[in-house]
């Protein structure tokens, strides 16, 4: 079979680029003509810019020509949540409230891709502010999975899910508060990371809750993830939680099956498997799990007692941050401002009511009411109290397992429409996400295997800053699932779905 250059992975394309064999124009031209085949139904992107990345493309073409590239990712086409600033490039953060706001710099993160010579394709679709698990909060319209255009590629990322999943990017960024890289990717049929906080800077990431954000990569595969990892993880003093690490190459650290599992211990919380997990999840979960064990993991069970309270403590805390960090959308200093208003606080609400959506409507007032004198003790301090709990879990557990395993979201993607009516539903989607987060651990979702036709992620949680065996790990998992290419398979699925559609 003759694959497009589209259906490639970023190591692939970075061989053939810088072997030659492929130049810079001709792959964004292979890009560029999967996203006007299949941009109409799929919809990935907020804005797209030919221009900027047809420049890029060329500039990265003659780099290589005369034997100069900046890096490995020369060349390589790629999408931006768009809850990054990019300088020069409409940022909308999924919200009317921003949809005429450019940038004026860059994000830590986006430049680092630049520095390293990728060519940004646009900035992709999400849930306004990041919130959301459907991507169907969108301040725009709704992103479909192009594995079944009926269903939501999950969220917030899921506009940067689906691209790569459809071949509309060759990876993307992301960003995950409490699941939003790994539960899109899940959803997705895609490799999903969110790095420990504190190794990629926040800095131009538009803030949801800044003590849970993190950037994070959304790739074809584990390889592509620790190439991007490589750029992506480095101290910024523009980000004063920002950690100056010691580490080699992630991709260098990558090792065979075999090797990079055996004698590994693996810890499964007993609370993740079970009840609320759709069977055919957790039994490719434990299909996933028998199979890294033939390869010498050893896998055991364990606990995580204070997981029931996870959900509770995030949507106390995330909403209380939130309400704070989007006390600056006011209409003075940037965005949308309402076009009639009787004196400057009639002007303040009625830009807040016209500019921001129902769901983040609702975290803003949850948090107001959270923080407000009289509750903040009984709300915020006790969702504190039990986050420290939640962390004190996994020191236990990490203690004895050198990594944790299990579900990345307890469902395959939903139907469209089938949660927007009940946000608790909808909440539940981060349900194994969302304490990684809250303990400020690094977590990674690979696809396993597939329930009713749809991808099925397996999720990795590590030790604070020890992304290599993640990596490793999930390396691992992917050649041991062998579930084929990815990229082929999907768009097969979304071949079909576009046919059907036509006809029905
Ligand atoms: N779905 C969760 C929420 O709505 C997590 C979002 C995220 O990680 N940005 O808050």
């Amino acid at each position: 079979m003759i694959l497009e250059l589209w259906q490639l992975t970023v190591h692939e394309l970075s061989q053939l680029l810088l072997r030659k064999e492929v130049s810079a124009t001709e792959l964004l031209e292979s890009v560029w003509g999967r996203i006007e085949e299949v941009e109409d139904q799929v919809k990935s992107y907020i804005t797209l810019d030919p221009e900027g990345a047809r420049a890029a493309a060329a500039e990265s073409q003659r780099l290589l020509e005369s034997g100069r590239p900046r890096s490995a990712l020369e060349g390589i086409p790629c999408g931006l949540k768009d809850v990054l600033s990019t300088k020069g490039l409409r940022t909308t953060c999924g919200s009317k409230i921003l949809s005429n706001y450019v940038p004026p710099y860059d994000a830590t993160a986006v430049q680092a891709l630049k520095e390293a010579g990728t060519v940004i394709l646009g900035k992709t679709n999400m849930d306004e502010f990041a919130m959301g698990s459907s991507c169907e909060n969108s301040g725009f319209f709704p992103t479909h999975n192009p594995w079944d255009l009926t269903r939501v590629p999950g969220g917030s990322s899921g506009g940067s899910a689906s691209a790569v999943a459809a071949g509309e990017a060759m990876f993307t960024l992301g960003s995950d508060t409490g699941g939003s890289v790994r539960q899109p990717a899940s959803l997705c049929g895609v490799v999903g990371m969110k790095p420990t906080y504190g190794a990629v800077s926040r800095y131009g990431l538009i803030a949801f809750a800044s003590s849970l954000d993190q950037i994070g990569p959304l790739t074809r595969d584990v390889t592509d993830c620790a190439m991007v990892l490589d750029f992506i993880v480095k101290h910024d003093p523009m980000d004063s939680t920002s950690v100056e690490i010691k580490r080699g190459s992630y991709l260098e650290a990558l090792r065979p099956a075999d090797e990079a599992v055996k004698g590994l211990k693996i810890g499964v919380p007993k609370e993740y498997m079970g009840k609320g997990l759709e069977p055919g999840v957790e039994a490719q979960v434990k299909k996933a799990l028998e199979l890294l064990q033939e390869l010498g993991a050893e896998v055991e069970e364990c606990s995580l007692p204070h997981s029931s309270y996870a959900l509770d403590a995030y949507y106390v805390i995330a909403p209380a941050e939130a309400s704070s960090n989007l006390a600056r959308y006011d209409g003075v200093r940037y965005g949308y401002r309402s076009k009639q208003y009787d004196d400057l606080i009639d002007m303040y609400r009625k830009t807040r009511a016209e500019g921001f959506g129902p769901e983040v409507k609702r975290r803003i007032m949850l948090g107001t009411y959270a923080l407000s004198a009289g509750y903040y003790d009984a709300y915020y301090l006790k969702a504190q109290k039990v986050r420290t709990l939640i962390r004190e879990d996994f020191d236990k557990v990490f203690a004895k397992f050198d990594v944790i395993a299990g579900p990345t979201s307890p469902t395959v993607a939903f139907k469209l429409g089938e949660k927007v009516d009940d946000p608790l539903a909808m909440y539940l989607s981060d349900i194994f996400t969302i304490p990684v987060n809250l303990a400020g651990l690094p977590g990674i979702s690979v696809p396993c295997g597939f329930s009713e036709g749809l991808p099925v992620g397996l999720q990795f949680i590590g030790k604070a800053f020890d992304e290599s065996t993640l990596l490793r790990v999930a390396y691992a998992t992917e050649q041991a699932c062998s579930l084929g290419n990815m990229a082929v398979l999907c768009a097969r699925a979304l071949a079909k779905g576009t046919k059907e559609g036509a006809r029905g």
